[in-house]
């Protein structure tokens, strides 16, 4: 399982928080390029090792501003055969996507697109400083589907201020009508850095009050579920077999490297590391790692297993938490038996408490 991040935006989103730079000169892509290249080779051994999740994802950043020769040469200096991937996903601004270079990415072996719709709604695009527009966004899609590539993603953001019940419920219809495989919608939220943390420190942004969010994520899991989407994670709703791969991977704390500046990686049990961002004035960046407690795992597999519908099972959560407090969640509604199929019983947060999953994870971990 391999992330290669992709550092370089052409503009920045008001709420955006992810390491990205604004790149004015594309002449540090061959000079990127060339860095992520030298990790491949010198992590050559853990990269394999990872290898067990087949799934490669370009992410950032926003990798569809990296010309496609340079995506070519890090997909080739891989020691996978590109078109071996069970799911290999590109992120595209919807501003970036042309025939060409989706069809370029397809012969690369990419079998999933993530578009980066976020609203279909031009004003709040503005607000966002988003670069494409909806019809942008609509025909991105369109020319994703008609490229044959195997599988749309579309990000949606909900409980932006602006974001009326009516706009919500027109948006999902649009994106409905683009029978995206799959969907994953994100409650606006203040990130570290971003330009909305600044206008809410200056009094110039409003968040949206708890009750508008809540409502448009319940009318979400409702339209989508009646559309046949699985929802399958918190934020995650995919048509039958549509479910990320490499995302699910996370979820269940399988190992990962993460290539470039400010990439992730973890062993799959105690050990994360991550990169720096670029160094001031150069192109290069350092590696750091941390090696987790005891403590630091369990309260992860409890957090990441509780976001699935699948869950955890009882006895790990119990061993974890102490079986008081899941006999108390359980007969408060806070979890409920997971209908999957498993050998011993598993449990979760029934779906209809999705929306307070944090707030349940809490109460289970003090
Ligand atoms: S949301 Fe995506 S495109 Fe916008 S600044 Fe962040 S990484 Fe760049």
């Amino acid at each position: 399982m391999v992330y290669v991040h992709i550092p370089f935006c052409k503009s920045f989103c008001t709420y955006c928080g992810f390491y990205s730079e604004i790149c004015r000169n594309p002449g540090l892509f061959a000079g990127y390029t060339d860095l992520v290249c030298a990790e491949i080779d010198r992590r050559r051994e853990e990269i394999l090792a990872s290898g067990k999740v087949n799934t490669l994802y370009f992410g950032g950043g926003t990798p569809s501003v990296l010309p496609l020769d340079f995506i070519r040469r890090i997909t080739k200096a891989l020691p996978f055969d590109s078109h071996g991937y069970e799911e290999f996903t590109v992120e595209m601004n919807p501003d970036d996507v042309t025939d060409s270079l989706v069809a370029g990415l397809k012969d690369l072996g990419a079998n999933r697109i993530s578009l980066g719709i976020q609203s279909f709604n031009d004003d709040i695009l503005a607000r966002m400083a988003r670069r494409h527009n909806a019809d942008g966004a609509i025909r991105a899609a369109e020319t994703i589907h008609r490229s044959g590539i195997q599988a749309l993603s579309i990000d949606l953001i909900f409980g932006f201020p602006s974001l009326s019940d009516d706009i919500w419920v027109s948006t999902i219809e649009t994106a409905l009508k683009l029978h995206p495989e799959h969907i994953s919608c994100y409650q606006l939220s203040i990130e570290e850095g971003s330009a909305l943390e600044k206008m809410v420190a200056e009094g110039r942004f409003k968040e949206a009050s708890q009750e508008q969010c809540r409502r448009q994520y319940d009318y979400l899991c409702h339209t989508l579920a009646q559309a046949g989407y699985n929802h399958y994670e918190v934020s995650n709703f995919a048509l039958p077999g549509h479910e990320a791969v490499h995302n699910g991977a996370y979820w269940s704390r399988a190992p990962y490297v993460g290539l470039g500046p400010g990439a992730h990686s973890f062993d799959g049990n105690a050990v994360r590391r991550w990169n720096s961002e670029f160094k001031a004035g150069s192109l290069g960046y350092d590696s750091s790692m941390e090696e987790l407690s005891p403590r630091d795992i369990a309260v992860e597999k409890v957090m990441l297993g509780l976001r699935t519908s699948a869950g955890l099972p009882a006895k790990v959560l119990q061993e974890i938490t102490g079986s008081g407090a899941v006999q108390d969640a359980l007969s408060k509604g806070l979890l409920e038996p997971s209908d999957k199929t498993h050998e011993e019983p598993w449990l979760r947060i029934p779906e209809d408490k999705f929306f307070v999953s944090d707030d349940i994870v809490s109460t289970l971990i003090p």
